[in-house]
Protein backbone atom coordinates (compact mmCIF):
# COMPACT_ATOMS: atom_id res chain seq x y z
CA UNK A 1 0.00 0.00 0.00
CA UNK A 2 1.18 3.56 -0.34
CA UNK A 3 0.75 5.96 2.17
CA UNK A 4 1.16 9.95 1.68
CA UNK A 5 1.97 10.74 5.36
CA UNK A 6 1.18 14.22 6.12
CA UNK A 7 3.65 16.08 7.90
CA UNK A 8 1.74 17.22 11.64
CA UNK A 9 3.93 19.91 11.40
CA UNK A 10 3.75 21.83 8.38
CA UNK A 11 1.22 19.40 5.97
CA UNK A 12 4.04 18.62 3.60
CA UNK A 13 3.13 15.24 1.68
CA UNK A 14 5.58 12.52 2.02
CA UNK A 15 5.18 9.26 -0.46
CA UNK A 16 6.01 5.62 1.65
CA UNK A 17 5.46 2.46 0.90
CA UNK A 18 3.79 0.61 3.69
CA UNK A 19 5.70 -2.62 5.35
CA UNK A 20 5.37 -4.49 8.31
CA UNK A 21 8.00 -2.23 10.34
CA UNK A 22 7.66 0.95 12.39
CA UNK A 23 9.63 3.49 10.21
CA UNK A 24 11.14 6.84 10.95
CA UNK A 25 10.77 9.02 8.39
CA UNK A 26 12.37 12.79 7.82
CA UNK A 27 10.28 15.32 6.44
CA UNK A 28 11.85 17.01 3.77
CA UNK A 29 10.13 20.55 4.30
CA UNK A 30 10.62 21.20 7.53
CA UNK A 31 13.07 18.78 9.22
CA UNK A 32 10.61 16.90 11.54
CA UNK A 33 10.89 13.23 12.01
CA UNK A 34 7.52 11.20 12.03
CA UNK A 35 7.78 7.43 13.17
CA UNK A 36 5.05 5.55 10.88
CA UNK A 37 3.60 2.56 12.79
CA UNK A 38 2.04 0.16 9.94
CA UNK A 39 -0.45 -2.10 11.35
CA UNK A 40 -0.29 -6.04 9.71
CA UNK A 41 -3.62 -5.03 7.40
CA UNK A 42 -2.13 -1.87 6.44
CA UNK A 43 1.31 -3.75 5.51
CA UNK A 44 -0.46 -6.27 3.92
CA UNK A 45 -2.37 -4.12 1.85
CA UNK A 46 -5.99 -5.63 3.08
CA UNK A 47 -7.58 -3.03 5.00
CA UNK A 48 -6.96 0.76 6.10
CA UNK A 49 -7.48 -0.07 10.22
CA UNK A 50 -5.21 2.62 11.63
CA UNK A 51 -3.55 5.66 10.37
CA UNK A 52 0.17 5.29 10.72
CA UNK A 53 0.87 8.95 11.35
CA UNK A 54 -1.46 9.89 14.21
CA UNK A 55 -2.63 6.55 15.41
CA UNK A 56 -6.49 7.53 14.42
CA UNK A 57 -9.19 4.84 13.04
CA UNK A 58 -11.20 7.33 11.21
CA UNK A 59 -11.35 7.50 7.40
CA UNK A 60 -12.95 8.76 4.61
CA UNK A 61 -13.32 7.97 0.87
CA UNK A 62 -12.70 10.14 -2.08
CA UNK A 63 -12.11 10.04 -5.27
CA UNK A 64 -8.61 9.76 -7.02
CA UNK A 65 -9.02 12.71 -8.85
CA UNK A 66 -6.04 14.51 -10.38
CA UNK A 67 -7.37 18.31 -11.39
CA UNK A 68 -4.61 19.06 -13.14
CA UNK A 69 -5.40 16.38 -15.63
CA UNK A 70 -8.72 16.59 -16.25
CA UNK A 71 -8.00 20.77 -16.88
CA UNK A 72 -5.58 19.37 -18.79
CA UNK A 73 -8.07 17.53 -21.27
CA UNK A 74 -10.81 20.61 -21.37
CA UNK A 75 -7.73 23.11 -22.36
CA UNK A 76 -6.50 20.92 -25.29
CA UNK A 77 -10.24 19.96 -26.57
CA UNK A 78 -10.78 23.95 -26.20
CA UNK A 79 -7.39 24.67 -28.36
CA UNK A 80 -8.14 21.97 -30.95
CA UNK A 81 -11.97 23.29 -31.10
CA UNK A 82 -10.64 26.75 -31.29
CA UNK A 83 -8.89 26.15 -34.49
CA UNK A 84 -11.66 24.64 -36.08
CA UNK A 85 -13.77 27.18 -35.57
CA UNK A 86 -11.10 29.76 -36.85
CA UNK A 87 -11.73 27.93 -40.11
CA UNK A 88 -15.48 28.37 -39.97
CA UNK A 89 -16.18 24.99 -39.32
CA UNK A 90 -18.29 25.13 -36.46
CA UNK A 91 -19.92 21.78 -35.68
CA UNK A 92 -16.78 20.26 -35.74
CA UNK A 93 -15.52 22.84 -33.38
CA UNK A 94 -18.47 22.05 -30.50
CA UNK A 95 -17.86 18.17 -31.53
CA UNK A 96 -14.45 18.57 -30.31
CA UNK A 97 -15.53 20.19 -27.18
CA UNK A 98 -18.53 18.47 -26.44
CA UNK A 99 -15.75 15.17 -26.49
CA UNK A 100 -13.19 16.57 -24.15
CA UNK A 101 -15.62 17.15 -21.26
CA UNK A 102 -16.81 13.38 -21.94
CA UNK A 103 -13.41 12.05 -22.13
CA UNK A 104 -13.10 13.75 -18.36
CA UNK A 105 -16.83 12.66 -17.37
CA UNK A 106 -14.94 9.19 -18.32
CA UNK A 107 -12.00 9.40 -16.83
CA UNK A 108 -13.38 10.65 -13.26
CA UNK A 109 -15.71 7.80 -13.36
CA UNK A 110 -12.82 5.57 -13.46
CA UNK A 111 -10.82 6.78 -10.84
CA UNK A 112 -10.15 5.08 -7.62
CA UNK A 113 -10.88 5.78 -4.68
CA UNK A 114 -8.63 6.75 -2.53
CA UNK A 115 -8.46 6.27 1.67
CA UNK A 116 -8.03 9.56 3.46
CA UNK A 117 -7.57 10.39 7.52
CA UNK A 118 -10.12 12.44 9.05
CA UNK A 119 -7.38 13.51 11.72
CA UNK A 120 -3.97 14.31 9.73
CA UNK A 121 -5.06 14.11 6.52
CA UNK A 122 -2.96 10.94 5.11
CA UNK A 123 -4.16 9.00 1.94
CA UNK A 124 -3.71 5.64 1.19
CA UNK A 125 -3.23 3.90 -1.87
CA UNK A 126 -3.90 -0.03 -3.02
CA UNK A 127 -5.50 -2.77 -3.84
CA UNK A 128 -7.23 -3.03 -0.35
CA UNK A 129 -10.99 -3.02 0.61
CA UNK A 130 -12.42 0.12 0.98
CA UNK A 131 -14.28 0.05 4.18
CA UNK A 132 -14.71 3.82 4.63
CA UNK A 133 -17.53 5.76 4.47
CA UNK A 134 -18.67 9.24 2.31
CA UNK A 135 -16.98 12.19 3.64
CA UNK A 136 -18.89 13.53 6.44
CA UNK A 137 -18.24 17.79 7.63
CA UNK A 138 -19.22 17.31 11.68
CA UNK A 139 -17.45 14.56 11.77
CA UNK A 140 -13.96 15.97 10.41
CA UNK A 141 -14.85 19.21 12.54
CA UNK A 142 -15.12 17.15 15.50
CA UNK A 143 -11.93 15.04 14.52
CA UNK A 144 -9.24 17.59 13.26
CA UNK A 145 -10.31 20.32 16.17
CA UNK A 146 -8.59 16.89 18.29
CA UNK A 147 -6.08 16.25 16.56
CA UNK A 148 -4.65 19.74 16.07
CA UNK A 149 -4.81 20.49 20.20
CA UNK A 150 -3.19 17.21 20.44
CA UNK A 151 -0.07 18.34 18.40
CA UNK A 152 -0.27 21.48 19.62
CA UNK A 153 -1.39 23.65 16.92
CA UNK A 154 -4.38 24.72 18.58
ZN1 LIG B 1 7.19 19.06 7.81
ZN1 LIG C 1 -3.92 10.12 10.51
Amino acid sequence: MEVLARCPKCDAALPVEATGAPTTIKCGACGRELTLAFTDAVAADRRVDRCPVCGGADFYIRKDFDPKIGLTVVILGALISGAFYWFGRDLVAYGILAAAVLIDLVVYGRLKDVTVCYRCHSEFRGRYERTAQAFDLHTADVLELEYERRIGRR
